[in-house]
Formats: structure tokens, C-alpha cells, sequence
């Protein structure tokens, strides 16, 4: 019965038959959060005094998202029509895309890179060019010059890059901008807070450079889904054509001025992040386990063959962590987030014991 229903139901687009499906692992989460570079403890106190001013009326409109594209331009030093709030940065992904990415067309990745870029690549009719880093996954400069060609369609970076932690100079992105004049290039700053430096001020100088920051990492509100894109006017003029006009709900949008005023929040939290870091990097120096430089609020280490087992002891030990293994030249590697120093002081009690567990087992990392 069940089949004759299945061999019955539309067939999807050959494109979407040939996509990879992505299930993040995101099942019973009830330990501490280190595995998907979310803000580990909770958004800004205003965000929450807004969500409880929100009337049961308000929600029976259609969201109006001019007027806050409108307010966060301006604390971006930006023009309105040169940004668009999105439903989330896999949204923008997404969206810029399907505006931009045809037949023939390359989409050049550095890899190992974020996820999405593929997937979303994957359901148009462009081809994913990647660029593999080296083993210390620096961003593989002089290679993804030299894969630019006259197909290149759009760039994208990850700056800070996930999983790696590593960062592309800004000398480099602008002149990958140059190198690729047909190309969109994408430079996705979701880890911005954490490092510090920008190129949101290249936006109107640099034609085709397309920046999106998300508000799920620093400022806590991966739930919300928002992000947002910037580019110049009439790159963003397509976008909007293929965007959703309500794709970022009326919660979100109430939530997002709070959020940008509340600076104080947001420091003091880059700031809990920033110093755990170096705490839990001292202890994995002491415990002898490899990892790469990072400038965002996370950390690559190398466990080996047995890295399913460390991650089952480190939830087993109440952390959640992330196995990379399956990420391009990423085998035995696992990302750890960052959250508070409190919280990162039980990782390392937690690291500590799974790392000597493993090391018990005899069989060697
Ligand atoms: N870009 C990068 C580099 C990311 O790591 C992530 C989140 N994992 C995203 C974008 C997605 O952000 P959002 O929650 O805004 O969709």
C-alpha cells in the first residue's frame, strides 16, 4: 500500500534528486551546547522584555521588515536599499543563489568551509568548484586566485571560516573582489563579533562584494532566525526579487533594534567567550591535543581514528561537541563551541576524563 502511494508521488527536479540530504544532529540537546557555535547562554535581557510586550494583535498583521532593514543600515553606516534582513544567513545563502547561479556558471569554495554552501550550490545548476586548504586549513589564498576563471560566478567565504577557526586578511578578500570582477563574492562574517575585523565597509566601494553577518551566534538568537545581506543597491534589487517578503516574522523583527542597541550584552559576552578560549586552549595544550588557531567562538581539535567515541564520552560527560570527519581533508577532527568561562571550566573536567579514558583504552589516539 505504502509503496504504491511512493511510486505514485511526483517526482522532484533531477537537481533535487541528486541532492545530498543534510539532517543537522540536532536530537535531545539537553547538555551543554558546544556543538553548534550557538551563544551558549541566553540573548540580551531587552530582547526578552520586548518578546513579553508583544500583543496578541500584533501577531494577526503581515511582518513589515522596511522599517527595521531601514534602522540596522543605519547603525551599519549603510543606505536602506543596500540591505535586506533575512530569515536567517541560510537564507541569504540561499537566496543569493538562486539570484545569481545559472547553468554553467562555477561556484568557487574554499573547503573545508560551511556546510550549506554546497547544499544550497547543489539545488541550482552551477558547479561547486572547491579549493582544498592545507593541512594547517589556512585560507588557501593563491589557490583560489588561480581557480578563478572566466566562469566564475560568485566566491564564497566563511571569514571566520567554520570549522577551522581560521581567517581570510583583508587585503586578500579585496583582492579576490578584483581578480573576479563577473563574480559575486560572498564574504560571510556569521563569526564577526569574535574577531573583530570587517570588510561591511568595502559595501558601495567594492561592486561586487556581498557581506551577511547573522544574530545566531553572538547575539544569541539562532531561534529567531535572522541574518541579514549587504551589497550594493542593484545586487540587492535581485536579491529581493527572489526573497520572501515575509520570510523574517514579526517576533524577529521586533527583537532585532533591542538586540543591536544592547552593545553592553554583547561585549560582555565576545568578552566571556574570548577569555574561555584561551582557557580551554591551555588545557587542550596540556592534554596534548592538537588544534588549529581560531578566531571565532570555536575550536577545531585533532582526536584520530577514535573520534566517535570522544564524542559519545564528551556527551556521555554532559558536552555536546561536533565530529567533522566527513568535512573535506577533516577525518578524526571535531569542533568544540565556546561558551562562558563557567561552562568551559566543566569542559575541561569533561575533556580531561574523556581523553583519559581514551588514552585507558590502550588502543592509542
Ligand atoms: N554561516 C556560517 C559560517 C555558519 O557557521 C552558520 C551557522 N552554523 C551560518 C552561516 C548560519 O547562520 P544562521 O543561523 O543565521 O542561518
Amino acid at each position: 500500500m505504502a509503496e504504491a502511494i511512493t511510486s505514485s508521488a511526483p517526482a522532484p527536479r533531477a537537481r533535487v534528486q541528486a541532492m545530498k540530504e543534510y539532517h543537522p544532529p540536532l536530537g535531545s540537546r539537553d547538555a551543554l551546547r558546544l556543538d553548534f557555535n550557538e551563544n551558549t547562554l541566553a540573548c540580551s535581557p531587552k530582547v526578552r522584555e520586548t518578546l513579553a510586550q508583544i500583543s496578541a494583535g500584533s501577531l494577526t498583521r503581515y511582518p513589515e521588515r522596511e522599517p527595521v532593514e531601514a534602522i540596522v543600515a543605519a547603525k551599519l553606516g549603510l543606505n536602506a536599499e543596500q540591505v535586506a534582513l533575512t530569515n536567517g544567513v541560510d537564507e541569504a545563502i540561499h537566496v543569493l543563489f538562486e539570484t545569481f547561479l545559472d547553468a554553467g556558471d562555477e561556484l568557487l569554495l574554499p573547503v573545508p568551509t560551511y556546510t550549506m554552501y554546497e547544499v544550497y550550490a547543489s539545488a541550482t545548476d552551477a558547479r561547486a568548484v572547491t579549493v582544498q586548504a592545507a593541512d594547517d586549513l589556512q585560507f588557501p589564498f593563491e589557490r583560489l586566485l588561480e581557480a578563478i576563471t572566466p566562469r566564475t560566478k560568485m566566491i564564497a567565504i566563511a571569514n571566520p571560516n567554520s570549522p577551522s577557526g581560521s581567517v581570510a586578511a583583508r587585503e586578500q578578500i579585496l583582492e579576490l573582489a578584483r581578480r573576479a570582477p563577473g563574480a559575486v563574492l560572498l564574504v560571510d562574517e556569521a563569526y564577526f563579533h569574535f574577531f573583530g575585523e570587517t570588510v561591511m565597509d568595502c559595501i558601495g566601494s567594492v561592486p561586487n562584494l556581498v557581506v551577511a553577518r547573522t544574530f545566531s551566534k553572538a547575539y544569541g538568537l539562532a531561534g529567531l532566525r535572522l541574518g541579514l545581506l549587504a551589497g550594493q543597491a542593484e545586487t540587492m534589487r535581485w536579491v529581493r526579487r527572489v526573497l520572501s517578503p515575509y520570510s523574517v516574522n514579526s517576533l524577529a523583527l521586533a527583537c532585532l533594534p533591542p538586540a543591536m542597541e544592547d552593545t553592553a550584552y554583547l561585549d560582555w559576552y565576545v568578552g566571556e567567550v574570548v577569555a574561555a578560549q584561551s582557557k580551554f586552549e591551555a588545557a587542550l595544550d596540556a592534554a596534548g591535543v592538537r588544534r588549529w588557531p581560531s578566531r571565532a567562538n570555536f575550536v577545531l581539535v585533532e582526536i584520530g581514528a577514535r573520534h566517535a567515541e570522544f564524542v559519545q564520552l564528551m556527551r556521555a560527560a554532559g558536552v555536546l561537541v561536533r565530529d567533522r570527519s566527513s568535512d573535506p581533508g577533516c577525518d578524526g577532527r571535531v569542533r568544540i563551541t565556546i561558551g562562558t568561562r563557567e561552562q568551559m571550566t566543566g569542559a575541561i573536567v569533561a575533556l580531561n576524563e574523556t581523553m583519559a579514558a581514551l588514552r585507558g583504552g590502550g588502543n592509542g589516539i
